[in-house]
């Protein structure tokens, strides 16, 4: 596949030549007046190939005018939403922002801290839990342009809540996510105390209504009377709720303000249906097709928006994942390649039972698992006798004889990564941060997963997870291929270059010069 994938980059890049831009850049470069990021949540590089012939609208434009870069990676361990969304305009890898997951155990409470979460926040017009980025330890791009330019605007909406929040950094004008609890496009009490009249009825109307008891493809959408709660959960497995935040994203672009003046203005609008429709029914079926293909339509509509409402001229789009996804398991084995589905809850019992009764002590000896990050109950060992160091090396023999693991790191294995050479373990260090993430990290072999739904997930440093699309087009962008290794890490300095922001995040981080119209 790789090599088929080389040969058809070759091609593109020969094509590209010939090629000639429906939009083309101006003469003289200038600062864009908005940046767009767009995500597009479990979007695996390799799918611009699988897709070549049926992307014909939004995909297909950013492949053919934008500059691709062909060989962007994650390069820390578990990648998984949360993550990515915290790094993709700080610049940062969790290591530094500290949203090491989407979820993370807390020791000192003994209870599970949610990424985008809050305890202090309610959402607007209701009693529900709002989210704020109190999580996240580092700015954003997005913070630097308000401090900078305090009339600036920057938006983030996503169906997800902290695809939104962590998009915003902390001091957006807005975020914006969808409640399942009542249909509406809901931000809270941390960003505002009321909805922007641009807003209307997003916040207001039950946005999945209109789909309750229509057929899409063989299913039927919603049982019973009327829509609920757990319809909506249901829905987001559909190719609707990408439409319902095109609708959201388009009415924000023609109303919100943003990219009318020359004050840059920094938008993110982050997709999650291709992600539900991987886990549901896995990156091979009928769903999944239906919903990136309808994406590749709403994506070209979204751009068309930008063109009418701000020039083509005027704006400039970023456009990755937050990770890719292992191919069904099942589907793998048919093709002969070792695979294999894994229960997290008989994992962790099995962990659990094996070394209690190897210690001979009294159990929990785990405090939690969140994929793949085990927590140790060190006190409940202690209290028994047991070392950490004891505790440490039962649980890794325990974990690395279940079938499907192929490694497990402790907190021992990554302070000493530096001399180690061994590069799995230096992803585990780049998503590493002491206080939020586990005590034991488990790596599975390559196609294997901890999911126990029918569709896939992922969550790992292995190329099917890690490897993600990354083009930039539009105004100050050189369009072509790029093949040089790079990190979606670079977005949040490249964006803060582009839009004339003085922004320092990561120090390893750096600007994608070669794709840009004039090199700093
Ligand atoms: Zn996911």
């Amino acid at each position: 596949m790789r090599s088929i994938y080389r040969v058809l980059l070759a091609i593109a890049a020969t094509c590209a030549a010939a090629l000639a831009p429906p939009v083309q850049p101006p003469a003289t470069p200038s600062a864009p007046r908005l940046a767009v990021l767009v995500v597009i949540d479990q979007m695996r590089a390799d799918y611009f190939e699988r897709y070549a012939d049926r992307f014909t609208d939004g995909f297909k434009r950013l492949w053919d005018h934008g500059a691709v870069f062909t060989d962007a990676r994650y390069t820390y361990a578990s990648t998984k939403t949360a993550e990515a969304h915290a790094l993709m305009l700080t610049g940062w890898s969790p290591s530094g922002t500290g949203i090491v997951a989407d979820r993370w155990y807390d020791r000192r409470t003994g209870s599970m801290v949610q990424a985008a979460a809050s305890p202090h926040h309610k959402l607007l017009d209701s009693a529900g839990e709002g989210g704020s980025p109190e999580q996240l330890l580092v700015h954003s791009v997005g913070d630097a342009l308000k401090e900078q330019r305090p009339e600036s605007l920057v938006l983030t909406a996503s169906w997800k809540r902290y695809s939104a929040v962590l998009n915003g950094g902390h001091h957006p004008d807005g975020a914006y996510w969808f409640d399942e609890t009542t249909g509406h496009m809901v931000t809270s009490d941390y960003y505002a105390r009321a909805y922007p009249p641009w807003v209307g009825r997003f916040a207001h109307d039950d946005l999945a209504a209109p789909f309750f008891g229509t057929k899409w493809l063989t299913h039927t959408l919603g049982t019973g009377t009327a829509p609920d709660e757990r319809y909506r959960a249901a829905f987001r497995n559909t190719a609707f709720p990408n439409a319902i935040l095109l609708g959201f994203a388009k009415t924000l672009v023609e109303r919100s303000g943003v990219g009318t003046d020359s004050t840059p203005d920094l938008v993110a609008i982050s997709f999650s249906g291709v992600d539900y429709a991987g886990h549901e029914y896995g990156p091979e079926s009928p769903e999944f097709d239906d919903v990136i293909l309808k994406l590749d339509h709403d994506l070209g509509e979204l751009l068309r928006v930008l063109d009418t409402r701000v020039g083509a001229a005027n704006y400039v789009v970023a456009m990755t994942s937050d990770h890719g996804a292992a191919l069904v398991p099942e589907r793998q084995k048919a093709r002969g390649i070792d695979a294999g589905r894994l229960n997290t809850q008989a994992f962790r019992e099995t962990v659990d039972k094996t070394v209690a009764s190897k210690l001979g002590i009294t159990g929990p000896v785990l405090a939690a698992f969140e994929t793949p990050e085990l927590y140790l109950n060190y006190a409940g060992a202690a209290a028994q006798g047991v070392s950490r160091s004891v505790l440490d090396h039962e649980v890794v023999a325990a974990v690395q004889a279940q079938p499907g693991i192929a490694r497990a790191y402790t907190v021992d294995d990554i302070a000493a990564a530096a001399g180690a050479h061994d590069p799995l373990l230096d992803a585990v260090v780049d998503g590493y941060y002491a206080d939020r993430s586990g005590d034991i990290h488990v790596l599975v072999k390559p196609n294997y997963i901890f999911w126990n739904g029918g569709g896939t997930t992922h969550g790992t440093p292995y190329e099917y997870d890690s490897h993600v699309p990354l083009i930039l087009m539009g105004a100050g962008i050189k369009p072509g291929k790029y093949d040089q290794r790079v990190r979606p890490n670079e977005l949040a300095p490249t964006i803060g270059h582009l839009i004339g922001i003085a922004f320092k995040g990561d120090p390893k981080g750096r600007v994608l010069t070669e794709a840009l119209l004039s090199n700093p």
